[in-house]
């Protein structure tokens, strides 16, 4: 399943996050989801690991698995790289061994300050706080990534993080309209909202930490896992479907987009297998009562600064 960008482009509305996955196991994983049939993959150059995903697909093409064309990949400029936007994605690319991208994203709204070309280091000053770059405003860098498509290095381009009022404001200015805007949305942050505005302007919205970040971000962040909630429980009996299983399909038929992230075999095949049910009015009426307005994903614990607030 599908959704056509207005880029004109198509998107799978459901792809594989590889934020955190062993870069030792990349290949095999990477290589297993093709198998398994997903055909979206969200990558970003501070996940660290694009040598190695680029790896992956190098051989998934050249053993005849999967045709560059049938594959939907993004991947995102870091903080550090405002200033370097065409920089940074030949970088990526190189990394990635492709000739284009699908999908070129602003990973936050913040500028920082510059570590050198994809090393997408978060430099702190000595208190801790992360050294923002207030020489660089978002209009600069949208205009750079508009450069990007008319070079032909990408397809589409998007923002990730944005709130209403940085999407009000990038409407203003753009010459090419944002395709996407990834924002973390699950059912205990669900962002209605944000939601309708950006679909209300054309922009379609990729769900990020769409299980909640489950285990990993209860480890990392303290965060509470939406997947051990008892109407999960409950809805997962109902449809003989697992908790994550019921998330992603509500993250479906919401018309997001989503991109779990998983380093077990048995768990991409059950990422992906939520096509053949439906869940019921009242049983997405019954998810939208688990809304707590709780973000699980904080960077702010590494960046010495709250950057919602
Ligand atoms: P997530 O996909 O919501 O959750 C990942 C966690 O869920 C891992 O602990 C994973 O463990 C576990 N998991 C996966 N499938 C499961 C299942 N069926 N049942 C139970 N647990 C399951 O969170 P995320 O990885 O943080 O986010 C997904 C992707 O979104 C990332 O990989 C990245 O591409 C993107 N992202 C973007 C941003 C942004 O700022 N734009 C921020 C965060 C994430 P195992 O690996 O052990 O299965």
């Amino acid at each position: 399943m599908a959704i056509t960008l207005n880029s004109g482009f198509k998107m799978p509305v459901l792809g594989l996050g590889v934020w955190r996955m062993d870069r030792n196991e990349i290949k095999n994983l990477l290589l297993s989801a093709i198998n398994l049939g997903y055909r979206h993959f969200d990558c970003a150059a501070d996940y660290k690991n694009e040598l190695e995903v680029g790896e992956a697909f190098k051989e998934a093409f050249d053993t005849d698995l999967v045709k560059r064309e049938d594959l939907f990949i993004t991947t995102k400029l870091w903080n550090s790289d405002h200033g370097h936007v065409i920089e940074a994605c030949k970088n990526s690319l190189k990394k990635l061994q492709l000739e284009y991208l699908d999908l070129y994203l602003i990973h936050f709204p913040m500028a920082s300050k510059h570590s050198g070309i994809g090393t997408t280091r978060s430099i702190l000053d000595d208190e801790g706080v992360l050294e923002v770059d207030a020489t660089i405003s978002l209009e600069a860098t949208w205009h750079e990534m508009e450069k990007l498509v008319e070079m032909g290095l990408v397809r589409s381009i998007g923002i990730s993080n944005y709130d209403v009022y940085l999407t009000r404001d990038i409407l203003s200015y753009s010459k090419i309209k944002p395709a996407v805007n990834q924002i973390e949305t699950h059912p205990y942050f669900q962002r209605d909202s944000l939601i309708k505005f950006c679909h209300k302007y054309g922009i379609a919205i990729t769900a990020h930490t769409p299980l909640g970040g489950a285990l990993a971000n209860t480890e990392r962040f303290g965060s509470v896992s939406c997947l051990d909630d008892p109407v999960l429980k409950k809805l997962s009996d109902k449809h003989n479907k697992s908790p994550a299983q019921i998330v992603l399909r509500w993250g479906v038929q919401r018309n997001t987009i989503v991109i779990p992230k998983s380093s077990k075999t048995k768990r991409l095949e059950e990422n992906i297998n939520i096509f053949d049910f439906e869940l019921s009015k009242e049983d997405m009426e019954l998810i939208k009562t688990m809304e707590r307005n709780q973000r699980s994903n904080t960077p702010a614990k590494a960046w010495g600064i709250d950057v919602y607030a």
